[in-house]
């Protein structure tokens, strides 16, 4: 099938790689110039882990192309898929559907034949009518459907995410797109992934409601954390003993600084929003996010604590930029919010990260970034580990403690044993383990 994907970020990228992958022809169309350009170079302008591979093979193959030009994308698509960006609007939370609906008209006007226009961005209930809207009005002839798709990739494990995804969503009545979403998505579905067809709304709901469970879930056990720190539990501890238990499942309940990233908080604030207009609040999500908020600077009242009520004058080596490990992506990474809060406390701060950094200096200014875990370390007064990439995992802790100015480390991501640290000669704090100093 001829598959066009407009928007070729994180996800438009991935999903463009893997469609043609399973043997579409497909266009990938972003308006940013030096993205295409770099792509048609055979450079990878984001970090995503067999990436590389994926779109190299691809291009060989003649199944993946690269444009800014919309209409050349468009032109022949049977299926069109919006995979632009929808951030949070400045001021007020609701998703900015800017893009998007630049999308619709731009596809409107270049589009032959019936297609069908997928949105894949994560779109507030009620998007895909409005899309079809714009889309009317500017080609009242012509034969088209407006479909939901919501994606659930998680970055860093992009690509076998979209090729074993757990369920794939289509909200749509219409019969003939339905045949053409069955067509796209059959090699996954002879994969067993289930594909569930809802209405459009309810699939816009979906993704909606998906990230903020998913987003409870995680502040649920940071609190619980917290009441071990208090009480003398261990979370990671309790987490076993609720996870094992089907009805609650262990994924996403691994203590940390509070979630981050490109979707989450801004999905959580724009259900939020939605749920109000229509005098329905979701009062669990509100909750969510505000406890959420307060986590990160509780993370560095946390590391001020550790060096004794004040950083002033210290240096504080970072390990760990990114929201998450195998990513690049700087999106409300909560090490944004650490980073500042310690800087505003008088803290000078020295970072590392394996991919993050290139990203990390459009948004943290006054950082000294060192390209190793041992540079960040060397004479720190604290090391806090804020992202659990797999190198902070075994680092040679004798080392770092010879080269520290104070043996204070503070492991926002429990990778480390306390026991251990300890008879290391450390100073240790961690998320939840046993009685807060
Ligand atoms: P992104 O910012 O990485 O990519 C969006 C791309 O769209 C950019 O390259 C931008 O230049 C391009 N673009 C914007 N307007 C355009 C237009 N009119 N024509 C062509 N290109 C245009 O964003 P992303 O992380 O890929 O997210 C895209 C959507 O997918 C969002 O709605 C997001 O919530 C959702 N989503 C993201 C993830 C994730 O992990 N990143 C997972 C699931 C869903």
């Amino acid at each position: 099938m001829r598959v066009t994907m407009i928007g070729a970020g994180y996800v438009g990228l991935v999903s463009g790689a893997c469609f043609a992958d399973f043997g579409h022809t497909v266009t990938c169309v972003d308006t940013h110039e030096g993205k295409i350009a770099a792509l048609k170079r055979g450079e990878i302008p984001i970090f995503e882990p067999g990436l590389d591979d994926l779109v190299a093979s691809n291009v060989k193959a003649e199944r993946l192309f690269f444009t800014t030009s919309l209409a050349e994308g468009v032109a022949d698509a049977e299926a069109v898929f919006i995979a632009v960006g929808t951030p949070s609007r400045r001021g007020d939370g609701h998703a900015d559907l800017s893009y998007v609906h630049q999308a619709a008209r731009d596809i409107a006007s270049a589009m032959t034949g019936y297609t069908v226009i997928v949105t894949k961005s994560t779109v507030p209930v009620g998007t895909g009518d409005e899309v079809e809207r714009i889309i009317r009005e500017t080609r009242p002839d012509a034969e088209f459907s407006v479909v939901s798709n919501p994606e659930f990739l998680r970055e860093g494990a992009a690509i076998i995410d979209f090729k074993r995804p757990d369920r794939i969503v289509v909200g749509t009545d219409e019969e003939r797109a339905k045949e053409v979403m069955t067509n796209l998505y059959r090699p996954l579905f002879l994969n067993q992934s289930p594909l569930l067809f809802t209405s459009r709304r309810t699939a816009e709901l979906i993704k909606y409601a998906a990230n903020a469970f998913l987003a409870t879930k995680i502040t649920f056990i940071n609190e619980i954390s917290d009441l071990c720190e208090k009480v003398g539990g261990n979370v990671q501890d309790v987490a076993r003993g609720i996870g094992l238990d089907n009805r609650i499942g262990s994924k996403f309940l691994h203590a940390g600084p509070g979630y981050g990233g490109s979707c989450f908080p801004k999905d959580t604030l724009a259900l939020i929003k939605t749920a109000q207009d229509y005098d329905a609040p979701i009062r669990i999500v509100e909750t969510v996010v505000s406890v959420n908020d307060q986590r990160k600077r509780a993370m560095a009242r946390k590391v001020i604590t550790a060096l004794g009520g004040s950083v002033r004058g210290k240096t504080v080596g970072v390990l760990g930029l990114t929201f998450k490990p195998n990513t690049d992506d700087m999106r409300d990474a909560p090490s944004i919010a650490i980073i500042t809060a310690l800087q505003d406390a008088g803290a000078t701060i020295r970072a590392h990260d394996p991919e993050g950094v290139e990203q990390a200096k459009m948004v943290l200014s006054n950082v000294d970034y060192v390209d190793s875990p041992y540079q960040a370390a060397d004479g720190a007064d604290a090391l806090v580990i804020v992202t659990e990439w797999d190198a902070f995992r075994a680092l040679d802790l004798k080392r770092i403690q010879s080269m520290m100015a104070q043996p204070v480390v503070v492991d926002l991501r429990n990778i480390y044993r306390p026991e251990e640290m300890a008879s290391l000669g450390f100073r240790y704090s961690s998320v939840g383990r046993g009685l807060a100093d």
